[in-house]
């Protein structure tokens, strides 16, 4: 498709002049950039114009396809900076032992969790893995996501992780949609370095990140920086070692304790600290002063059942913040960035047009992204949704479990 001028769109939304405009952040996120009545024009898979339908000049587009979208609303689509859909097997019987009343770290500690997915992703091959992640990859597309980044994590060893990041790279070259990759060795410690851990950190430095950066198989190093999972002192082994190499870090902080991954995030120069139900008035104090993007997870919390994070506080105190789906078969098995926006909205407390900035513009931001994606921007990928006839855009995190998506864009072409 060369082409294609969308007109009659009764709301465009998620407008931004700005092409260097990093995050929103504080009262900044509140704002929503709208047209109503408007057109767009999509040119070389990019955001070439858009206006007021008013001031369209038709003859100036005369040779592109023309779609209606009266009664509809045009939004980006959304960025999901922080999933692991490439796994090997779900885990629905965990869900039955959480429902029985086990907690996290107790599936974790009975050799299930993270664990239990490591040893089915080392016995399947690449190939088998290769084609269910791009079914679930398909499957977030056609719900709207338009960019996405991929963890490993459930290798934990040399071979496997590499395995994992492979499939990610084929991901890359086969699909439209832009992803980014994240190595995520330090995920759990392996049942076979239990009782000598520093052993595996090791491995994790000397072996697998010169390794992974040597064939360029990701953008970014991840850490399960909690209790239970990794330490500072560990996370901080790991990140300065990736560093090195060119990996940017984005971890996982603060999900189960107040365990200091936030500020060993952003000492790291961490792009993004993710989860962080457990915040306060320190941490924020440490995001404040950081170009490091706080970013939610709030399928997580809801599947597990644990407190949410003070998403308001953190507005409220003038930080940004992003929201993504964790899509992966422990904590949160959906990848669905429509109930990620409601649930935000519902649990976290925060304002629709927040929501929408969070899971666009900043969520971008998080992924290294916001040159190209988050916003309906000229120069940007023409990557869009098409509601289905609703009345604004506040219908779509209001009226959950369903999405009223009619078309999805991914850089110029439909899903
Ligand atoms: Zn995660």
């Amino acid at each position: 498709m060369d082409s294609i001028l969308i007109i009659n769109i009764k709301q465009l939304v998620g407008i931004q002049e700005n092409i260097n405009l990093r995050y929103l952040k504080g009262k900044e996120m509140s704002v929503l950039n709208i047209i109503e009545n408007a057109f767009l024009y999509v040119e070389n898979e990019l955001i070439a114009d858009f206006g007021k339908m008013e001031d369209i000049n038709l003859e100036y587009y005369n040779s592109s396809k023309i779609e209606d979208a009266q009664g509809k609303l045009v939004l980006p689509t959304w960025c999901d900076s922080h999933t692991h859909l490439v796994f090997a097997g779900y885990r629905q019987n965990e869900f039955v032992d959480k429902i029985k009343g086990l907690t996290y770290e107790q599936i974790a500690a009975n050799g299930g969790g993270i664990l239990n997915s490591a040893q089915l992703l080392q016995k399947t091959t690449e190939d088998d893995l290769y084609q269910s992640a791009s079914r679930r990859l398909v499957e977030i597309m056609k719900l709207g996501t338009g960019a996405v980044e991929i963890k490993s994590g459930y290798g934990l060893d040399t071979v496997s992780e590499i395995k994992m990041l492979r499939v990610i790279k084929r991901l890359k070259e086969n699909f439209n949609i832009p992803i980014k990759a994240t190595f995520l060795g330090a995920h759990a410690v392996p049942q076979n370095f239990k009782n000598r851990r520093e052993d595996y950190i090791t491995e994790i430095v000397e072996k697998m990140l010169p390794q992974i950066a040597a064939e360029n198989l990701a953008d970014y190093c991840d850490v399960f920086c909690d209790r239970g999972f990794f330490t500072i002192d560990e996370t901080d082994k790991i990140l300065s070692a990736a560093a090195k190499l060119g990996l940017q870090a984005k971890i996982h902080a603060n999900e189960l304790d107040f365990s200091g991954g936030i500020q060993v995030g952003v000492k790291n120069n961490a792009l993004s600290v993710d989860h962080l139900e457990c915040t306060g008035k320190e941490e924020i104090e440490v995001l404040l002063k950081s170009q490091t993007m706080p970013t939610l997870l709030p399928s997580t919390a809801f599947f597990l059942g644990i407190d949410f994070p003070p998403a308001r506080l953190m507005i409220d105190s003038g930080l940004p913040i992003s929201l993504a789906s964790d899509y992966n078969p422990g904590s949160s098995p959906s990848g669905n960035m429509n109930f990620i926006l409601s649930l935000a909205c519902i649990k976290l407390k925060i304002l629709p047009e927040e929501a929408f900035n969070a899971a666009t513009i900043n969520a971008a931001y998080a992924m290294g992204m916001e040159k190209e994606s988050g916003s309906i921007t000229k120069g940007k990928q023409a990557s869009i949704i098409i509601t289905e006839k609703i009345e604004n855009y506040t219908y779509l995190p209001y009226a959950f479990g369903n999405h009223y998506i009619d078309k999805v864009m991914i850089r110029g072409e439909f899903v």
